[in-house]
């Protein structure tokens, strides 16, 4: 890759949102930024960044400003995520599929969103086995910020590295011993239903 493409991959991913949301298709914002760069990839593929990050792309890339494709979602406002704490088995299976680490929880515990840190990627929706994720509009609207982007892209380039270490160290291990999801969900599951059992009676009346 060039110097000259490589600042503009990154220059262009700067003007990305960074929700990491893939409602553009791509992995990432990077990959998509990638794409503009070196495939000609459309510009309009971004539903966080609406029709202001259409611009910017547009002036960047020297491109006609065009309407968002609706292919890829609506542009709406910030929801967050919010799980409730009733419901959820504290299986963790959010915590991998959140790619800010904006969930806050271990195997067996019950597990909370960090609301400061959620980019309302919806990610983790489909990952819960009980669905007790839902997606909430904030009484007071959050603006996505220039600065939250950057505190999302550090979460995110975090957990890429912290990852992509685990899976040098611990590769071929982890071959050998494969993680059992299913046994570990139905774990999760059979202490929930433990959970749900009385542990006390009430006292018969005389
Ligand atoms: S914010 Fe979502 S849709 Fe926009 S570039 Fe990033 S991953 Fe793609
Ligand atoms: S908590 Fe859910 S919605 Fe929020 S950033 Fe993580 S995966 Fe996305
Ligand atoms: S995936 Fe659902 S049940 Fe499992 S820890 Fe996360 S919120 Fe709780």
């Amino acid at each position: 890759m060039s110097v000259a493409n490589q600042s503009l991959v990154e220059f262009i991913n700067n003007l990305l949102p960074q929700t990491q949301c893939q409602r553009c298709g791509y992995k990432a914002c990077l990959p998509y930024a990638q794409s503009i760069v070196f495939e000609n990839e459309a510009i309009n593929r971004c539903p966080p960044g609406g029709a202001p990050g259409i611009k910017k792309l547009a002036h960047a890339t020297g491109r006609p400003v065009v309407a968002l494709d609706e292919a890829c979602g609506a542009e709406g406002p910030l929801k967050l995520a919010a799980i409730d704490a009733q419901r959820c088995i504290g299986c963790a299976l959010c915590l991998e599929a959140c790619p800010v680490d904006a969930i806050a929880g271990s195997f067996k515990f019950m597990h909370a969103v960090i609301e400061n840190d959620c980019t309302g990627c919806e990610l983790c929706l489909p990952s819960c086995p009980v669905d007790c994720i839902h997606m909430v509009l904030p009484k007071t609207p959050v603006p996505w910020t220039d600065d939250k982007a950057s505190r999302a892209r550090g979460h995110f380039e975090q957990r890429e590295r912290r990852l992509q270490e685990h899976a040098s160290k611990a590769g071929s291990k982890l071959r050998k011993q494969p993680v059992d999801k299913d046994a570990l969900l139905k774990a999760a599951l059979a202490r929930a239903k433990d959970r749900q059992q009385p542990t006390h009676s009430k006292a018969e009346p005389k």
